[in-house]
């Protein structure tokens, strides 16, 4: 078994949509970035990767390459997944924490645990994602940006079984 950690964040800014653990989210303001900046997805890759020692998104993915602009993080990270597949390893679980003053995360957190479980093919328990607010502190607090913390654990895939 491998473990692997990623870490993200990205600034909240008018005129964006707010697309959080590939769900679309109302709120006044949306994340800044090259792609969607999706900061939960872009951690949970940056763990993926991480265990499987293969570098991190900002090399998979450069921000200064066109073809990225505006990308759905979803559609990445199931790229992630196919060079996870290539190394013969599959998720066994992933965690996450997101930092997030406004808005509250809560109601989404069950669409969101089902859309990435399925895309990573475990079940959404083992897909846990956990959303905190930092009591008005730092920039976090100040609704400045939101931050997302992932770890994931990888196993060898297992043999056909002949079914
Ligand atoms: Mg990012």
């Amino acid at each position: 078994m491998r473990v692997g950690f990623g870490f993200d964040v990205h600034r909240l800014v008018s005129g964006r949509p707010l697309v959080l653990g590939g769900a679309l989210i109302p709120f006044e303001r949306g994340l800044g970035g090259h792609s969607d900046a999706d900061v939960l997805v872009h951690a949970v890759m940056d763990a993926l990767l991480g265990a499987v020692g293969l570098g991190d998104i900002g090399e998979k993915f450069p921000d200064t390459d066109p073809r990225y602009a505006g990308a759905d993080s979803c559609d990445l990270l199931f790229r992630v997944m196919e060079m996870l597949g290539v190394e013969g390893r599959e998720v066994v679980n992933v965690d996450c924490v997101v930092a997030c003053e406004s808005p509250r995360l809560a109601p989404h957190i069950p669409a969101m645990r089902q859309r990435l479980a399925n895309i990573l093919g475990i079940t959404p328990r083992d897909f846990s994602i956990k959303a905190t607010t930092t009591e008005g502190l730092g920039f976090t607090g100040r609704g400045e940006g939101i931050a997302a913390w992932a770890v994931a654990l990888i196993t060898d895939r297992k043999p056909d079984e002949g079914r």
